[in-house]
This record gives structure tokens, C-alpha cells and sequence, in this order.
């Protein structure tokens, strides 16, 4: 619902708005020119949306908004990254980044998938943020919307040449502990009517949720990333506590069976550089035994520190050497250059401005409880 009690068409899938549009007497075509002004059009008026007749669009606004979040903030990094806080109705925050490729043509869109997150992953952020929820399908759809707003990026080029080419499910958030309204949000942002990103340009990270990845392949068949970061279960476990629920041999069974993934389309392995922790040749080595005769290719991500962060990044040239051994068995590793560090947006960053925004004025209504009514899933032990 909006604040107005309209309701928020966003984030409805094609069937889901066909039915509301049966429910006050619509005929389905009248769905299709919704979704064709709200994804091809980004158009949000509906009084602009000329194809529909004035007693139509009045009749259509009484009851509905297209919906839109609320930018609280919008920052520039000096590398041309690009970072919104995003506020939704209840006051809650998350925060969407664009990565543009270096040159300038294309780029990625990193969005979150709750508020927060439910994993308490010893070197990342957003993992010390204790206050969850996870975001709607309209609100994790709105994240792209935004960013195209931000772009000017309407209607939606057919040509493919867009700068918001690709999508990343890597921002705040464990996507697979909130599969339903991530799917949802994926099919919309799929769709060829609307905004049509190929799930060839979409990844989606998971910490390792094991029993979702099936699904994810079969129900949305985008490419998978998962953070790895160590090649044994005792680290694993330490840095990244849903180890301890599903451990590496389940995990890499889980890749192994991952619909889709052929040496065409590989599972990236993301690993985080963590100076003296996992960075040795020796832990190269046995990453390449640990992911043997999977399709997969590498992503080293040099540790982006935050305020009270315990680790620190490895030095360039080991990182270096890490990757060497990796290229040197035939596989693609390429060093992850870190991007909009100097406004927080780098991977592992993101929580600042939200807990800024929450320590002042939002403190009393986060207080009150929305935490107890939206856990979405116990943290693993
Ligand atoms: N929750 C999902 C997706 C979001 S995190 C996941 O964990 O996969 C996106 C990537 O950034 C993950 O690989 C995560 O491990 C990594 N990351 C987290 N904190 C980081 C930090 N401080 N520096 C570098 N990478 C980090
Ligand atoms: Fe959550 Fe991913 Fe951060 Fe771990 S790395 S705490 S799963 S967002």
C-alpha cells in the first residue's frame, strides 16, 4: 500500500495485475497498457498515460500509484559510481548502486534485497546491521526503476544499447532467504514488454543458501555468483557462519547442480582477499582442487574496510599471486577494482547512510517493533 492506502502497482507480475485489473472490471488488454507505460515508458502519471481515456486514468489513480521509492539521498563518487538511499513507507532504507563498465557504455545496477541482513558474515558491513526486513517485490523493482529515473533512461531502448545494462543482486541482503519477492521482481525486470534485461545480464550472489539454488536456476535460469571467500570449512565457519548450516561439500553439490551452468555460462566464485587469512598459495591451490570440474570462474574482491572492520585487505601483489595461480590453471580471475569507496558503496559497505539516517530521526519508529514483525529468517547458529 502506498501512505495514501492506494495501492502500488509496481511489483505486481503480469498475472498478478491482469487479476487487479479483473477485480474492478478490466479487461486484460488494459494490463497490458499498464505494463507498457510503467516498464517501456517508466511513465508514473497516469493522467500522461494518453492511450488510456481521461475517465480511465482518473478511475485508475483513485484506486492506484505506480510507485516510486523516495531518494533520502543521492551521491557521486569521483569514479563515476553512483549510490542512492532509497526510503521506503515505513521509513526503512536500503541502498542501490550503480557501477558504470570503464568505458561508459554500460554498466551494472547493484540492488539490495532486504533491509540489512539476516547473516552475520564477519567482514562485511551490512552484516552488522541488526535490523531486517525484507523488501517487497515493489521495492526491489522500484531500486532498478530509480536508477533509471536517475538516467533518464525512458523508454526502455530496444536496441539493447543502454547504460543500465546489467543487473547485480549483490547489494544488502541475502536474496535467496527472500526468494519469493526477489523472483518476482526478477520476472518483472525480465520481462520483454517492459524493461527486458536478459537473465544473461543478471547475477545473483547468494552466501550459500543451499536449498534455494535449484530453485533459483529453474525458476529465473540468471547466472550465479557465490561468495566463497574460504576453502575449508573451519575458516569458512568462522568468517561466514552459514557455513556451519550448509557446509562445502553441500554447497559445491549445490553448484554442481545448479540448472543452467555450462562452461558457457559459469558459476562465479566470488572470494574476498582477506590479508593472513585465506590469502596463502597454498589456499589458491586448494580452491582449485575444492571447485574441480565445475564450470566456474573467479572474482577476487579486494577487502573494502569499514569503521570497526577486524581484517584488512591483502597486499596488491599477493593478491596478484592468488590470481596468478588461478589464471595459470586455466580459469578466469579477474581482481575485482574497487568502486565508490569514497561514498561507502563498495561491496561489503553498504549500511552507513541507513544507520546515519536510523540514529537520528528514524530512531523512534524503528524502535518500535518492525524488526519483531518482519524477521524473515532466524540468523543460522
Ligand atoms: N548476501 C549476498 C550478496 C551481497 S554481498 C552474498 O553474500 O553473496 C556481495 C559480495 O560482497 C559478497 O561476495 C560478499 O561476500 C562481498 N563482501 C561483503 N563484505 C565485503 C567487504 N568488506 N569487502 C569486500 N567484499 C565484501
Ligand atoms: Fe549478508 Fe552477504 Fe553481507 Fe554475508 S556478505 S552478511 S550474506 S550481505
Amino acid at each position: 500500500m502506498a501512505m495514501d492506502d492506494r495501492k502500488i502497482l509496481i511489483g505486481l507480475g503480469r498475472d498478478a495485475l491482469a487479476a487487479e485489473m479483473a477485480a474492478i472490471g478490466e479487461k486484460p488488454f488494459r494490463a497490458k497498457q499498464l505494463w507498457h507505460w510503467m516498464y517501456n515508458r517508466g511513465e508514473t502519471d497516469f493522467s500522461r498515460m494518453t492511450s488510456i481515456s481521461k475517465p480511465m486514468q482518473a478511475a485508475l489513480a483513485e484506486r492506484y500509484v505506480v510507485g516510486r521509492p523516495k531518494v533520502a539521498r543521492d551521491l557521486e563518487s569521483t569514479d563515476g559510481t553512483r549510490k542512492w538511499l532509497l526510503e521506503y513507507d515505513d521509513g526503512n532504507h536500503a541502498e542501490t548502486v550503480f557501477i558504470p563498465d570503464t568505458d561508459e557504455s554500460r554498466g551494472s545496477v547493484c540492488i539490495s534485497s532486504q533491509v540489512g541482513c539476516t547473516l552475520t558474515c564477519r567482514f562485511c558491513h551490512t552484516g552488522t546491521q541488526t535490523l531486517v526486513r525484507n523488501l517487497t517485490a515493489a521495492e526491489i523493482v522500484g531500486q532498478f526503476l530509480a536508477a533509471r529515473d536517475a538516467y533518464g533512461e525512458w523508454p526502455t531502448p530496444d536496441d539493447g544499447g543502454r547504460l543500465l545494462s546489467n543487473i547485480v543482486m549483490m547489494g544488502m541482503g541475502e536474496p535467496l532467504y527472500n526468494f519469493d519477492e526477489v523472483s518476482t521482481a526478477i520476472k518483472i525486470l525480465m520481462d520483454g514488454d517492459g524493461i527486458g534485461i536478459s537473465r544473461r545480464r543478471i547475477t545473483l550472489s547468494t552466501s550459500g543458501v543451499v536449498p534455494m539454488m535449484r530453485r533459483c536456476g529453474e525458476e529465473l535460469g540468471v547466472n550465479l555468483a557465490v561468495s566463497l571467500h574460504a576453502v575449508t570449512d573451519e575458516l569458512r565457519s568462522r568468517i561466514m557462519p552459514i557455513n556451519k548450516k550448509y557446509p562445502l561439500a553441500e554447497l559445491m553439490r549445490a553448484c554442481r547442480e545448479y540448472p543452467g551452468a555450462s562452461n558457457a555460462r559459469r558459476i562465479t566464485f566470488e572470494y574476498v582477499m582477506l590479508k593472513g587469512v585465506n590469502d596463502s598459495p597454498a589456499d589458491a591451490r586448494a580452491l582449485l582442487a575444492l571447485i574441480k570440474g565445475l564450470p566456474a570462474k573467479f572474482n577476487l574482491i579486494p577487502f573494502n574496510p569499514w569503521p570497526g572492520s577486524e581484517f584488512e585487505c591483502s597486499p596488491a601483489a599477493d593478491v596478484r599471486r592468488f590470481s596468478d595461480i588461478l589464471q595459470d590453471a586455466g580459469y578466469s580471475a579477474p581482481i575485482r577494482q574497487p568502486r565508490g569507496r569514497d561514498i561507502l558503496a563498495a561491496c561489503g559497505q553498504l549500511r552507513s547512510a541507513s544507520e546515519r539516517q536510523r540514529h537520528s530521526r528514524q530512531a523512534a519508529r524503528l524502535a518500535a517493533g518492525i524488526e519483531d514483525d518482519h524477521h524473515p529468517q532466524p540468523a543460522v547458529p
